[in-house]
């Protein structure tokens, strides 16, 4: 499994102010670990970083022991969710959950046999021939959800996955996505401004404020430490 190292991660989009300064952590494979704080501490942009879509302008990001900070997302490993699920509305359910999979040379028997099991796995059985506009936003996360877990990458990215679903709906997933992470074994890296799912989901927490650390550890030792 692979372990997710930052060392001295910086980020500037403009060169002269930096959004993430010199952060340093570990993330060990199988955990799961949350990116929290404040709208603009720099979650995003560190997830975003991590998944190669963002340029590291400082310091380095090693993904299993070798640096990534070249490595196109592709050659990554990992799977990403983001906020607002960007399902293909043209397409069933079935075809979005392995549409990732037709670039990776996957034998069409074996993405079937993938797609059946995340499906088994988020309760979409049933909706598999439907389109995105005939699913309420709860199944369309999960289809969001699917889509990631088809590819096996070892490790998960998460942006504010349940911020578009009610309450109730959320403290549900929260627990769903916390059983699938511990049953497939992956490592998750999870975005979110949310202190109660942060404390509830995390295994290590990381609190950004303006793009530094505030505070890194176990929920509950940083509960008793505020
Ligand atoms: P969060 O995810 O915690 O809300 P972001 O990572 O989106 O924070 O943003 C961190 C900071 O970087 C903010 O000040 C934001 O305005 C700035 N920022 C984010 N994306 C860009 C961008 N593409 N260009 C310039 N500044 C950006
Ligand atoms: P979130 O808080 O969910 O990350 P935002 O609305 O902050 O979403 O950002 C949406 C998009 O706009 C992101 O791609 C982000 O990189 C970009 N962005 C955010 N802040 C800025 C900024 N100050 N200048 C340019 N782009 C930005």
């Amino acid at each position: 499994m692979k372990k997710v190292e930052l060392k001295n991660v910086s980020k500037s989009y403009d060169s002269k102010t930096d959004v993430i300064k010199e952060i340093s952590a570990v993330i060990e494979p199988g955990e799961f670990f949350v990116l929290v704080g404040p709208s603009g501490c720099g979650k995003s942009t560190m997830l975003r970083m991590i998944a190669g879509l963002e340029d590291v302008t400082g310091g380095e990001l090693v993904i299993g022991g070798k640096t990534a900070n070249a490595l196109p997302p592709s050659k990554r490993d990992l799977s990403m969710v983001f906020q607002n699920y960007a399902l293909y509305p043209h397409l069933s359910v079935e075809e979005n959950i392995t549409f990732g999979l037709h670039t990776k040379k996957i034998k069409k028997a074996e993405q079937k046999q993938r797609c059946l099991e995340a499906a088994e796995m988020l309760g979409l059985s049933d909706l598999l021939k439907r389109k995105p506009r005939q699913l309420s936003g709860g199944q369309r996360q999960r289809v969001a959800l699917a889509r990631a877990i088809v590819t096996h990458a070892p490790i998960c990215l998460m942006d504010e996955p349940l911020s578009n679903l009610d309450a109730k709906l959320r403290a549900k997933m929260r627990s769903e996505i916390r059983q699938i992470q511990r049953k497939l074994g992956i490592t998750m890296i999870y975005v979110t401004h949310d202190q109660t799912e942060a404390m509830t989901m995390a295994d290590t927490m990381m609190i950004l404020n303006n793009g530094e650390i505030q505070q890194i550890g176990r929920p509950l030792e940083i509960y008793n430490n505020p």
